[in-house]
This record gives C-alpha cells, structure tokens and sequence, in this order.
C-alpha cells in the first residue's frame, strides 16, 4: 500500500519542516513525506489509498446488535467512500473502527465505538467522524464550529462542595505530542519517545508540582495495585474498549505515572492517550483543584515547547485526542459522590442527562457503582471551554446533593429543563 500523499499535499508540509523534532522523523523514514499534519480534507480525501481483494461490500461489518455511535453512524455508502484511505501514518478505517465492531455496547455507558490512530484520522475519515463528533457532543458541529479554550479557574464560582457527601474532587484532560501516532497505531518506538520526550520535560516542574516519574516497568505489582486501589493509576489493560483498539500493545512497555509528592497533580504515560494530565484531592474543593489544574497543565505545555515539541491541536477539534469523545477540551472533571436515595429514584437519570452529566462506578469506567456512591461528570468536551464545564459540573453537582438532601427530609424533587445544545 502506498503511504505517500499527492504531490499537492506536500507543500502544506511547510511546519513540519520547521520544527526540529519533526525533522528527525521524517528523515528515518528516508526522506519520503509520512508524518505530516497539516495536509488540507481535499487533499486527503484525494489521498492514498490501501489496495483491496474484495469490494467494500463483502466488507462491510455485521452492527445489527450494535449500540455505539460509530454503529448509528456508519452507512455502506461511508464505508464504501472511506475503506480503501490511509492516513499518511497507514491507518485506516477498519483499524479505527475495529472496538467498535468488537464491542456492541458497554454495561453503563454509550460508547464511541471508533478512535483515531493519529491527527490525520480525523480528516482523512471526517465523513464518518464527523456526524459521530456531531451525536457525542450535543450537537456540536465541527464542519462549521470553532472550539474555544479557557483555563481561568478564577472565574469558578460555588466550587466546595459539601464533603458530607463529595468524598474526592478530580479534572482530567489528555494532550497528545503532535507527529507522533496515538496508542492505537503508534509503535514500539513512537510509544518511547512520548515516554522520553514528556518525562525529559516534566523534570521541569518546580515547587508544589515538583515530582517524579515511576515507570510500570520498574515498579512491583504490589506497588502498582496500591496506585490502582488508591484512584491514582489506570487499570491494568483489561478493558475490551483499550484492547480492542489495539491500546494495549506491548504492554507495560513505555507506560507509566508522574505525580507530584502530595499525589495531588500526576501525569499518564501511554495509556489511552500519549498522556492524562490530572489534579485530585480528597474532599470537596472542586475550584482549588480546577486551579491547580491550570496551573499545571499550562506548565507542562510550556515545558513540551521548550524542547522543540507542540500539542495536537485545531481550532475546530481543539485539542487531539485517541477517543473522539474526548475531543475539544479532553476535560472531564468529576467527583466520588454519596448519592443513597437519589440514586435508587427512577429520575435519577433523567435529571442526569438534562444536567449533561454522566455516572460512572468509582473504580472507572468499566466498574458498577456500589453502595450508592458515583462517579459524576460533565458528559461533553467540545464547544464549550474548560471553565464552562467545570461550572457545568459545579451546578449539577450541587443540584444533586440539593436532591439527596430533599430525599433524606422526604420531601419531593424536581427534573430540572435540559441544558442547551448546540443547534
Ligand atoms: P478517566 O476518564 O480519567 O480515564 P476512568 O473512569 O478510566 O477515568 O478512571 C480512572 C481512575 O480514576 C479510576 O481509578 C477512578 O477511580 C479514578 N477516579 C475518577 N474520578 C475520580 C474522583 N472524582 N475521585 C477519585 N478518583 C477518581
Ligand atoms: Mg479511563
């Protein structure tokens, strides 16, 4: 299969060329163009294409039972236009599609059911992705939308929540280094200079960030479920959703953790995404730990460029993540919360969904939730900034304790009006 794009393509080669790093890149694969970013949808859709024994038809993937985004989106006429592009890294769409296909549906949430192996993936199949983005994200449009990004954590209002009932406060974003492939694509190699080039640059974080970097390679397994068990560390590799999307390769190979010394600010090394960059804490101080957040990550963006490095970003899709759901922002800030009574009312999920928030078991997202206590966060990304999601989660958050609390005393709640969407 050719990996080379048209010879139109390659002049918008231009910024890859400017950056240093790149250049080490592109000269290991011999001097032919396979790892540029910046080619236009034109182009692309023009672009290479894999050769194929059967038609698309013979193809086409059995999703009768299926309930994904990726299912409700796919059509024969989609697939037929898409199945034969690659991306200049040699992704295709069967590759993007394959945990979708493998997993019909998930026990507590409605999946995305595609990823990207890299930036390009989300131009070269747009016309899937797209509508997909569309249906996951209240209806934001990137074809026509521009995402915006706010990290002023000051402008955060009714941000401690009761601790009687929030037992630990958490944000999360993902960042991806921009010419390398994400996990489900990259390689051996690529997957190690994520690892090099990110924890060279977070030796770089001082005073109260100031940490170190524990590689899943070197640590015991004891060591390893005691990070697990303690809400600090991802799962070890089980989930069909990461496997299935071939994440989970080489495993603990270049995978790890950095976290400051309080375990209140650490950084993901290779698992979904290049890297999970989180603030947490115990108790109900959502706005501190958003401002710690902040402060953080804008350190850790500044670290990357002062060695040559950039993140995936656009000002349609904003920042470039493996998952599609976590386009846009990547945040997803949420909270341990004790919800006994509210929980067992059949509107929970209603008010749930009005609210725009989504409920996750404590141990993540492929765990139940037990003994009443959840997992709530904001369910969209994309079209709205950083600040306006962790509000977002303040407000709802609030309004169900609020709930709780009526429930406790027996007295009635309300379905609160579902919050706008994008339309
Ligand atoms: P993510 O979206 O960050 O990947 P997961 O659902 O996969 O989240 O969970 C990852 C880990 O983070 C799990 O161990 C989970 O218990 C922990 N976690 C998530 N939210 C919180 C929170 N508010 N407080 C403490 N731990 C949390
Ligand atoms: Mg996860």
């Amino acid at each position: 299969p050719s990996s080379h794009p048209p010879p139109a393509a390659r002049t918008s080669f231009s910024r890859v060329l400017s950056s240093k790093r790149n250049l080490g890149i592109l000269s290991v694969v011999g001097g032919s163009v396979t790892a540029g970013f910046l080619l236009h949808r034109e182009h692309l859709s023009a672009g290479p294409s894999v050769r194929r024994l059967y038609p698309a038809s013979a193809e086409y993937p059995d999703l009768r039972k299926h309930n994904n985004c990726m299912a409700s989106n796919l059509t024969p006429t989609i697939y037929s236009k898409l199945c034969a592009k690659v991306t200049p890294n040699g992704y295709t769409l069967d590759m993007a599609i394959q945990t979708g296909v493998d997993n019909p549906g998930h026990p507590f949430i409605k999946t995305v059911g595609m990823v990207a192996g890299d930036e390009e993936s989300y131009e070269v199949f747009a016309d899937l992705l797209d509508p997909i983005i569309k249906e996951r994200h209240n209806g934001y449009d990137p074809t026509t939308m521009k995402h915006p990004t706010d990290l002023d954590a000051s402008k955060i209002h009714s941000g401690q929540f009761d601790a009687k009932y929030v037992l630990s406060s958490r944000v999360r974003t993902g960042r991806s280094i921009r010419g390398l492939s994400l996990p489900p694509a990259c390689t051996r190699a690529e997957r190690r200079e994520v690892e090099r080039v990110v924890v060279d640059a977070l030796a770089g974080l001082k005073d109260d960030l100031n940490g170190k970097y524990y590689s899943l390679t070197q640590m015991t397994d004891e060591e390893q479920q005691q990070l697990i068990d303690d809400h600090f560390l991802f799962d070890k590799p089980v989930s069909p959703l990461l496997t299935c999307a071939g994440m989970a390769r080489d495993w603990p190979d270049a995978r790890g953790i950095w976290h400051n010394n309080e375990k209140t600010f650490l950084i993901w090394i290779n698992e979904e995404d290049h890297t999970r960059v989180i603030s947490m804490e115990k108790g109900g101080n959502m706005k501190r730990v958003f401002e710690r957040f902040c402060k953080g990550l804008k350190e850790v963006e500044r670290l990357i460029q002062e060695k040559g490095w950039e993140f995936m970003w656009n000002e349609r899709l904003g920042y470039i993540l493996t998952c599609p759901s976590n386009l846009g922002t990547g945040l997803r800030a949420g909270v341990h919360v004790k919800l006994p009574r509210l929980s067992k009312d059949p509107r929970f999920n209603k008010i749930l969904d009005n609210l725009r928030l989504q409920k996750r078991g404590t141990g993540g997202v492929d765990t139940a939730a037990v003994g009443g206590t959840f997992d709530i966060s904001n369910l969209d990304r994309l079209g709205q900034s950083e600040v306006q999601l962790v509000q977002t989660v303040v407000d709802g958050v609030n309004y169900l304790i609020e709930c709780e609390k009526k429930l406790e005393k027996g007295q009635d709640i309300k379905v609160p009006p579902p919050l706008k969407q994008f339309k």
